[in-house]
C-alpha cells in the first residue's frame, strides 16, 4: 500500500476542556470551546453527545449520534484521487472506532500515512494518531494536512519562515511533514511519489518539512484542481463501508464574501463540477445502495441556474435518493426552485440565519435581506 488515509479521530474531550480552560477566559481557545459544547446535568460534553443523551431519554433507546456515522468524505476523496493516478490507497473513516482495522492496515507497511484534520479546532486529536502509527509502522512517512494545518500556517509561516510557536506545535504533533495548501490532493500525490522513489522531499511543493536547522516550508505551488477530473470513483469502495447515507461535494469554495468568514479567501474562487460529473457519481452511489445523500457544498443552491439544472438531472435520473444540503433562502426567490428541489428528492436543508436585523445583515455583508429569510422560513411549500 502506498498510502493509508485516516479520516477522523475523537479527541479526548476532557483534555480539550482543560486546555481551553488553561488558555484563559479571554483566549480564542476558550471562546471556541464555549461554542463547541453543551452542559447537560452540569456536565460539559460535545453537542452530539448531549443530543444523543437527551434523545435516548425520550426514546428509551441507546443510540449514539456521531459525526463519523457517515464515512469521512475527505479520506474517500483523497483515496480516489490517488488511485486514479496509480497510487494504491486505502481510507479509514474513524480511528477511535476502527483501531484494530487501522492496526491491520499498518501491518501492510504503507509507505505514507496521511492524517486529515477537517473537523479539528486544535492539535489534540492528532497526537494519539501519530503515536499509534509510529508504534506500529515506524518506517511510514506520516503527513498531516487539511484545514487545521492550513489555519495554523496562516499566522505561523511569515516571510518564508516558520515562527517559533508553529514550530512547537509541529514538533508536538510529531509528523514527518505537513501540507500547507487548502486543497492539498495534488501535493499528497507528489509526496507519495517522492517517498516511493526515495526522492528529496524538499523538492515537493506546499510542505512543511524539518531538517537540522528546524522546520521550514518548501516552495509554494497553489493548487487549482479540476472537480470533474477529481470526481470520486465510488466503485472502488465497498457498499458495506459506505452504508445507506453518504456525503458528496459538487463545488469548492463560496461565491459570497461575508465579513466574518475567510473561507472564500482561503479556498479561492467558486469552482463547480459539471452536471454530468454529478450524474455519474449519483448513479454509482445509487447502484451501491446509498439512499440518503448530503451535499456538503457551502451553498448548494448557488448559482441558482446550476441548482435548477442539478435538480432537473436528479428528476430525470429518478434514482430514489433523498438529499439534504446547505441552502440560502435569500437566493431562492421563485416557486420553481422549491418545486424542483422537492421533486428531485430534497428531504431537508440547513439554513444559515445569522440575524433578522437588516443593519446587522448589512454589517456582515450577507447580501441577504431579513424579509427574504422570513419568506424562506414560511412552512410552505414543503409542508
Ligand atoms: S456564505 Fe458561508 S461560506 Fe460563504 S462567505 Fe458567507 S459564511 Fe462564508
Amino acid at each position: 500500500m502506498d498510502c493509508l488515509i485516516i479520516g477522523y479521530n475523537d479527541g479526548d474531550f476532557n483534555e480539550y476542556r482543560l486546555m481551553s480552560h488553561r488558555a484563559g477566559a479571554d483566549s480564542p481557545e476558550w471562546q471556541i470551546f464555549r461554542k463547541e459544547h453543551l452542559a447537560l446535568d452540569g456536565v460539559a460534553m460535545p453537542w452530539l453527545e448531549a443530543f444523543s443523551r437527551v434523545r435516548n431519554r425520550v426514546t428509551g433507546r441507546n443510540d449514539r449520534y456521531h459525526p463519523a456515522e457517515v464515512f469521512n468524505l475527505a479520506s474517500l476523496y483523497l483515496a480516489s484521487y490517488l488511485r486514479r493516478r496509480g497510487i494504491s490507497a486505502e481510507a479509514v473513516t474513524l480511528f477511535s472506532g476502527q483501531r484494530d482495522e487501522v492496526a491491520a492496515m499498518l501491518a501492510q507497511r504503507p509507505r505514507v500515512v496521511a492524517i486529515t484534520t477537517t473537523f479539528y479546532v486544535n492539535v489534540l486529536p492528532v497526537l494519539p494518531l501519530v503515536q499509534f502509527v509510529r508504534e506500529r509502522a515506524p518506517e511510514a512517512h506520516i503527513v498531516v494536512g487539511g484545514p487545521l494545518i492550513e489555519n495554523l500556517c496562516q499566522d505561523g509561516v511569515v516571510g518564508g519562515a516558520v515562527d517559533e510557536s508553529l514550530e512547537d506545535l509541529l514538533t508536538v504533533m510529531g509528523a514527518d511533514s505537513y501540507v500547507r495548501e487548502s486543497q492539498g490532493e495534488w501535493t499528497l500525490g507528489q509526496l507519495c511519489q517522492a517517498v516511493a522513489a526515495g526522492a528529496d522531499l524538499s523538492e515537493v511543493p506546499n510542505l512543511l518539512i524539518e531538517d537540522d536547522a528546524g522546520w521550514h516550508p518548501t516552495r509554494r505551488k497553489p493548487e487549482a484542481n479540476d472537480l470533474d477530473e477529481c470526481a470520486i470513483d465510488w466503485s472502488g469502495f465497498s457498499p458495506r463501508d459506505i452504508g445507506p447515507t453518504a456525503q458528496m461535494r459538487t463545488a469548492r469554495s463560496c461565491a459570497f464574501k461575508c465579513s466574518f468568514c475567510d473561507y472564500p479567501q482561503r479556498a479561492g474562487a467558486l469552482t463547480t463540477a459539471s452536471v454530468e460529473t454529478v450524474r455519474r457519481e449519483l448513479r454509482q452511489l445509487a447502484e451501491m445502495g446509498v439512499r440518503n445523500l448530503v451535499f456538503v457544498d457551502d451553498t448548494f443552491n448557488v448559482p441558482p441556474k446550476r441548482f435548477k439544472e442539478l435538480c432537473r438531472m436528479m428528476i430525470e435520473e429518478d434514482l430514489g435518493l433523498s438529499w439534504y444540503s446547505y441552502f440560502r433562502c435569500s437566493n431562492a426567490r421563485d416557486e420553481e426552485t422549491f418545486d424542483l428541489a422537492l421533486d428531485s428528492g430534497c428531504s431537508g436543508v440547513f439554513l444559515g440565519i445569522e440575524s433578522a436585523d437588516a443593519d446587522v445583515l448589512a454589517n456582515m455583508r450577507k447580501l441577504a435581506q431579513d424579509d427574504q429569510y422570513r419568506a424562506g422560513l414560511e412552512p410552505t411549500p414543503f409542508s
